[in-house]
């Protein structure tokens, strides 16, 4: 269906006109994985209801079940992270939270129809592989007893290749992961001294190794351009040592400095060794250049596949969805997250749970969901959401069939929005036409930009989200 807006192997016309975009355009923007986003989220439990959200999903003929799990652990923090974590040496607090894990899961699933299947779980952090073996075994026993996985259910884990052991792989495969998301940000050692992750490329080899032999037939690698003392000839560097893995799928985030929300952050400034904006955006260049060149697709929002990869042939057939975990083939399904911090998605809105331990844990103790802040979506929130994830994962809107889904005239109704992308589309980042708007392939690395103009929430200046590029 969106065969003609593939990204073809050409950026922008030239590197320092893709700079000057770049730069237009590299003010905060949310990623999008729920609209609104989180931090628009209210604490007055009242106003959403979140017994009452599971309720309402678990209505006849209901979706299936996607599960998350937040592992929170991790032994050193790393000190560009933006994660929710507990930093722990202490191996028995994976003990203790998985009883609290055991509890949540129980409370959740009575208020859950036990024929509703699950297709999807992610296991994320933290470090999920900061539990042993055995851990990780009862974690897969606690979840196979509560919940009936489909057979082909997408099971995908994130690894911390400094903390993988074959024992654990073995765990992981036993409860059905297949799917591995391998954290290397940058292999130069002088970027892994300045960010407080020293990570020899061996151990990625290493990891590799161990997933594949295991069985794991997907293993996507994380990288992050914009840390300090990266440059665009170290950045290179790891992009080469990386496909040499030959990974199935690379994210290539932008890494996000929030010093205000993560106080780790702040040694960057006072050290002075984060990259010029210039840089960054010369590492973002170098990355899609190298991925397209490497023969792999741009998916949208930092994501590259192989052209056989399901999200590759998903994006080619309007097949692809976005929640938590970013982009996703399987739809329809609600998001149960369960542990500290986690968000739970279902059509009536999103709860987050505490994201502190003490507070979830006091919440379970008195038999009570550990929510802390969610929201119930109105009509209105529903129509801009589909919107937005359509712009993500469509790259485009049809007028016609949404006026006529939801009894509107949506060109008129989002006329202000519509009108707003004149700038967008002067620099052919999008086409407007009487009959809806569609990201270009030169558009496609700002799709975010294009996103927020429907966000109706959004702040000019918002300073809480990520550069939008
Ligand atoms: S990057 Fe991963 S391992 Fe490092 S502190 Fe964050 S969650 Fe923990």
């Amino acid at each position: 269906m969106v065969s003609s807006l593939l990204p073809s192997p050409c950026y922008v016309p030239g590197i320092s006109g893709g700079l000057d975009l770049l730069r237009k355009y590299a003010g905060p923007a949310p990623r999008y994985t729920s609209y609104p986003t989180a931090n628009h989220f209210t604490d007055n439990l009242a106003a959403f209801d979140p017994a009452g959200l599971i309720a309402e999903d678990n209505r006849p003929g209901a979706g299936a079940l996607s599960l998350y799990v937040h592992l929170p652990f991790c032994q050193s923090r790393c000190w560009f992270c933006g994660c929710t974590n507990l930093i722990t040496r202490q191996q028995s607090a994976a003990d203790a939270y998985l009883d609290d894990l055991e509890r949540e899961i129980a409370l959740v699933r009575r208020r859950l129809d036990p024929a509703r299947a699950v297709t999807q779980l992610h296991l994320g952090g933290g470090t999920p592989t900061f539990l042993s073996e055995t851990q990780l075994r009862r974690l897969g026993a606690i979840l196979h007893a509560a919940f009936s996985f489909e057979a082909d259910a997408e099971i995908a884990v994130e690894i911390d290749p400094r903390h993988l052991e074959a024992g654990q792989v073995a765990a992981l495969r036993e409860m059905g992961a297949r799917r591995a998301s391998i954290g290397v940000q940058d292999t130069d050692p002088a970027v892994q001294m300045a960010i407080h992750r020293v990570q020899p490329p061996a151990l990625n080899e290493r990891a590799f190794t161990l997933l594949r032999n295991a069985g794991f037939n997907s293993i996507n690698v994380d990288l992050i351009h914009g840390l300090p003392k990266q440059t665009v000839s170290t950045f290179a560097r790891t992009i080469d040592d990386v496909l040499g893995l030959a990974p199935d799928r690379l994210s290539v985030f932008s890494y996000a400095h929030v010093p205000g929300l993560k106080p780790a952050q702040r040694i960057f400034d006072e050290q002075g060794v984060l990259p010029e904006l210039n840089e960054k955006l010369r590492m973002q260049v170098l990355a899609r250049e190298r991925l397209l060149a490497a023969g792999y697709v741009d998916i949208g929002m930092d994501h590259y596949a192989r052209p056989n990869d399901e999200l590759a042939i998903a994006a080619r057939n309007g097949g692809l969805h976005r929640n938590f975990q970013g982009y996703s083939t399987r739809a329809g399904a609600s998001v149960y997250g369960f542990g500290i911090s986690s968000i739970s998605s279902t059509p009536g809105g999103y709860r987050q749970n505490h994201k502190t331990m003490t507070a979830y844990r006091r919440a379970l103790d008195r038999g009570e969901l550990p929510v802390v802040r969610g929201w119930r979506l109105t009509e209105e929130d529903r129509r801009r959401q589909i919107l937005i994830m359509r712009l993500m994962c469509e790259r485009r809107l049809e007028f016609k069939a949404l006026s006529s889904e939801w009894g509107v005239d949506v060109a008129a109704v989002y006329a202000a929005e519509l009108a707003s992308l004149a700038d967008l589309e002067a620099d052919g980042l999008v086409v407007r036409t009487a009959d809806g708007i569609t990201v270009t392939d030169t558009g496609l690395p700002f799709m975010r930009v294009v996103a927020a103009r429907f966000d109706a929430y959004l702040q000019p200046g918002a300073g809480c989200h990520a550069r939008a590029v």
